[in-house]
């Protein structure tokens, strides 16, 4: 099975995608995730994409179609769920042919719907584990009182450079631009379900299996 988790930034699909990989041993597909660890990794490309990156701003379609054509093969024969991507109707198409050409299709895609005024705030108290990537925030999910991250023990936690208040609401604004015309076009495939993504994680959670089931 193959799904797309769909939602403004901020609006849990990393979570979401994370607990999926881990109860159904699905394969995520974070195009956020390759492009900050190329960033990171200081490759010629993730030179290229930083400044875009900070600002909010999306990266150009060819960059982020390609790093999905190149984790479809690594990972042949996976259940995927697309985190992030496609963002623009021209990924949405690309994604469709790469799956095509791998023989297989979207199952689902899932709306994560939530009301923007929460998201600023989500958004601003985020941080993840500097170690195994765990997720934090202040809010809904704090570091535990000893400081020590409750996967692995590591201390040190990382905010992400365009978790600030204003690359947010031009990452927001993207969004509603360039992505949000995609819940009009799966739902015309007869692919997209919604599901409340302000409920508690495994509130959210079980709604997403109900749709998958
Ligand atoms: P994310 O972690 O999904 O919020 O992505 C972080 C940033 O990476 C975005 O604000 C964009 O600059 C870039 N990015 C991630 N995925 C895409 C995509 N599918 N298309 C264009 N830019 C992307």
């Amino acid at each position: 099975m193959n799904i797309v988790l769909l939602g403004p930034p901020g609006g849990g699909k990393g979570t979401q995608a994370k607990i999926l990989v881990e109860e159904r041993g699905m394969v995520q597909l974070s195009t956020g995730d390759m492009l900050r660890a190329a960033k990171t990794s200081g490759t010629a490309m993730g030179n290229k994409v930083a400044a875009v990156m900070d600002a909010g701003e999306l990266v150009t379609d060819g960059i982020v179609i390609d790093l999905i054509a190149e984790q479809l093969d690594k990972n042949s024969g996976g259940e995927f769920i697309f985190d992030g991507f496609p963002r623009t109707l021209a990924q949405a198409d690309a994604l469709d042919a790469l799956l095509t050409s791998k023989g297989t299709h979207l199952d689902h895609v899932i709306e994560m719907q939530v009301d923007d005024k929460a998201l600023v705030n989500r958004i601003t108290a985020r941080s993840t584990c500097g170690s195994c990537g765990e997720g934090y925030n202040e809010i809904s999910k704090p570091i535990p009182a000893n400081g020590s991250c409750s996967k692995c023990g590591n201390t040190d936690f990382q905010r992400r450079a365009d978790d600030n208040e204003h690359s947010f609401r031009i990452r927001l604004m993207a969004y509603y631009k360039e992505t949000s015309p995609l819940i009009g076009y799966y739902h015309a495939k007869n692919l997209l379900s919604s599901v409340d993504g302000l409920a508690e994680i495994k509130q959210v959670k079980e709604s997403i299996l109900n749709v998958l089931s």
